[in-house]
């Protein structure tokens, strides 16, 4: 797929889309066709020594891209002598993270449709051998500025390729702090909002979590709390997969689970 640094660029470069640790991502238009894309630009320089990690990104992107409709797709790439460029269909209505802010809530029956396409595709993730490892509100897209638009999962660059004969349970510490499973930060460190990385580690570990702020929380079903409960579980073995997380009452039906009226 890397195209000779010598082709003449088929892409100009617009505005800022988002950036991450390695990575900016601009909106870009294809020369010829006028079509809008979104390039990821990865700075050679600041990934030396860790290339493997955008060979990786592109591997894995070629074994889930197109396959399904809610994971991002990867529609070109190529670099020149400072930059990794790759080239994703464009997704016009930003990350969900800014979304969330932006509404500041969600109906629980919206909440719930978000979330069962989003498991929906990490099924599909999973059964393609492959694990995200950083999904999260900022790696989660949506298509169009629209109200009902699709959700996408984007970013597979600390993503694994599962090996089918050792499906070893996976330690390393990768991912975003906060989003860590427990066994992963049991090696070292952790999530749950606390002062500090160190109480974070020790409340993840042993599942210490409540559902505070009360205000947020006291408008959510029972079968929500349950929900939210099983995907915490601390022990992996007995955690939910995704098939089964969507086998749950609060994703399982698509009626709404209201709480009745005090
Ligand atoms: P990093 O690995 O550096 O976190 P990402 O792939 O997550 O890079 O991209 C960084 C940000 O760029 C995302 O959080 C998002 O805001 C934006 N972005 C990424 N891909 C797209 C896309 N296809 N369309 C629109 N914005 C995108
Ligand atoms: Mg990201």
């Amino acid at each position: 797929m890397p195209t000779p640094a010598t082709v003449p660029c088929q892409y100009r470069t617009g505005k800022t889309l988002g950036s991450g640790t390695y990575a900016i991502v601009k909106e870009a238009v294809h020369i010829k066709t006028g079509e809008y894309y979104a390039c990821k630009v990865i700075n050679k320089k600041l990934m030396e020594g860790r290339e493997y990690m955008v060979r990786n990104e592109i591997a894995v992107l070629k074994k889930v891209s197109k396959g399904h409709p809610n994971v991002v797709t990867l529609h070109d790439y190529f670099e020149t002598a400072h930059n990794l460029y790759l080239v994703f269909d464009l997704c016009t209505g930003g990350e969900l993270f800014d979304r969330i802010c932006a509404k500041g809530n969600y109906y629980e029956a919206d909440a719930a449709a978000l979330v069962r396409t989003i498991f929906g595709a990490v099924k599909y993730i999973h059964e393609c051998g492959i694990v995200h490892r950083d999904l999260k509100p900022e790696n989660l897209l949506f298509r169009t500025k629209a109200e009902d638009a699709d959700i996408m999962i984007a970013d597979f660059g600390l993503s694994r390729v599962m090996d089918e004969e050792k499906l070893q349970m996976l330690t390393e510490i990768c991912g975003t702090p906060g989003y860590m499973a427990p066994e992963i930060f049991k090696k070292r460190y952790t999530p749950f909002d606390r002062d500090t990385q160190q109480q974070e580690m020790e409340a993840i570990c042993a599942g210490d979590y409540s559902f505070e702020p009360a205000e947020y929380w006291e408008n959510v079903s029972e079968t929500a709390r349950d929900f939210v409960r099983a995907c915490l579980t601390v022990d992996p073995t007995k955690r939910p997969t995704a098939a089964e997380a969507l086998q749950h009452p609060w994703l399982a039906s698509e009626k709404p689970h209201f709480v009745p009226d005090p």
